[in-house]
């Protein structure tokens, strides 16, 4: 096993531990079709570290060598109304505001490719994914191209008005090689607009949510750490700003041969992230105290209880209580889980509306901003239980 004890954000290696989570599976959505395959999947120890240089949060145990690509996965969102509202509203903004009419867009990273189809469908032009595990035949619009490969040099030759990747930077590992990699990739005249959007681990420390620390993550991005990558790697930065309930993290950006640093009200110092860092390491075996307390009340008391929301929340959540044996099923909308098992617990997914049978006496979201719709679908079917959020 590595302990990295330089920082990849920044290369500087004045690195701090600050927190363990130990036999973490290392896969948080992969489709798998027994229990037993789901309890099979290899566990890893995390370890994350705070670069005192840079800002920066990793897991300084991060196993470069696992292939996360040929396994069959499931991360597709876009079942929600909520965040199909979302994306559209992001989409509107970057077409409006950049004037992103019939023009190309590559999306770097682009999972099943919905965020791109809505995109491309908003704006017209032609859309390229680059995905090494994009599942052919998941998308039908015409107007679409996708390459099942990693990102390299040549994909920056292809002439974009947009850049986007959503939801990727936080699988990278060496994220300051990736972005001089796409920085590279643009040469010295192709100038597209970059968009990036990660989850924002400053709200994750503030909550104690450990929920949201899980092995596929292994980079975790404050406003500040992004905003000294992007910088750092010759980016200029047009817009910085959270979004998404405050979970996610948004930069668009453009390649520059000087960046001036403006920075951005939401960018916290280094010594203000490291407050904060300090806090969670104070606070944090309380915060999964309380909830171990909780579960193994409900437990006690022969209740059934259920998790609505699967994948990495879920993962995430559950493995620190995996022992006590709650929850047989987790809820999830996207159809294509449906009679999977969740990697490394065990536990079964299923639609909606097997609660109407099951009648669960407690479920615990995974995420609350999808309260009001989770309770609304509950009630429409008879379905009353105590509802807790993360
Ligand atoms: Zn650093």
């Amino acid at each position: 096993m590595i302990r990295y004890s330089y920082c990849p954000n920044c290369n500087k290696n004045h690195v701090e531990g600050f927190f363990r989570i130990d036999n973490a599976p290392i896969f948080s959505v992969v489709t798998l079709k027994t229990r037993e395959e789901a309890l099979a999947v290899p566990r890893k120890d995390i370890e994350l570290a705070f670069c005192n240089d840079c800002g920066f949060i990793f897991n300084r145990l991060y196993d470069t060598s696992i292939d996360y690509f040929s396994m069959g996965y499931e991360d597709q969102q876009g079942h929600s109304k909520t965040f199909m509202q979302y994306l559209t509203r992001i989409s509107h903004h970057l077409i409006g505001r950049y004037n992103i009419k019939n023009q190309t867009i590559v999306e770097i990273g682009c999972g099943k490719g919905d965020f791109l189809n809505l995109i491309n469908t908003l704006s017209g032009g032609v859309g390229i994914g680059i995905d090494p595990a994009y599942a052919d035949g998941r998308q039908e619009n015409p107007n679409l191209t996708f390459y099942k490969e990693q990102y390299s040099l040549k994909h920056g030759e292809i002439a974009s008005r947009l850049v986007c990747c959503r939801h990727t930077l936080e699988h990278i590992h060496q994220t300051k090689a990736f972005m001089t990699l796409i920085r590279d990739s643009f040469g010295s005249v192709h100038r597209p607009l970059i968009f990036f959007e990660v989850p924002q681990i400053s709200r994750i420390l503030d909550d104690f949510a450990f929920w949201d620390i899980y092995y596929e993550h292994c980079s975790y991005f404050s406003a500040g750490s992004l905003a000294r990558l992007f910088r750092s790697t010759g980016f200029k930065i047009l817009d910085l700003r959270f979004d998404y309930d405050d979970q996610y993290l948004l930069i668009e950006a453009v390649a520059a041969e000087e960046t001036t640093p403006v920075t951005f009200d939401i960018e916290e110092s280094i010594a203000e992230q490291k407050q904060r860092v300090d806090a969670f390491r104070m606070k944090i075996n309380e915060q999964l105290g309380f909830w171990r307390n909780r579960l193994q009340e409900i437990k006690d008391q022969g209740k059934r209880a259920m998790v609505w929301g699967g994948g990495s929340k879920a993962v995430g959540f559950l493995t620190n209580f995996a022992d006590i044996g709650l929850f047989e099923f987790v809820v999830d909308i996207n159809p294509y889980m449906e009679n999977n098992f969740i990697p490394g617990i065990g536990s079964q997914y299923v639609q909606p509306g097997f609660l109407k049978e099951y009648q669960p006496d407690v479920v615990i979201i995974m995420n609350g901003i999808y309260k009001d719709e989770i309770s609304q679908t509950m009630n429409e079917m008879g379905v009353f239980p105590n509802v807790y959020t993360l």
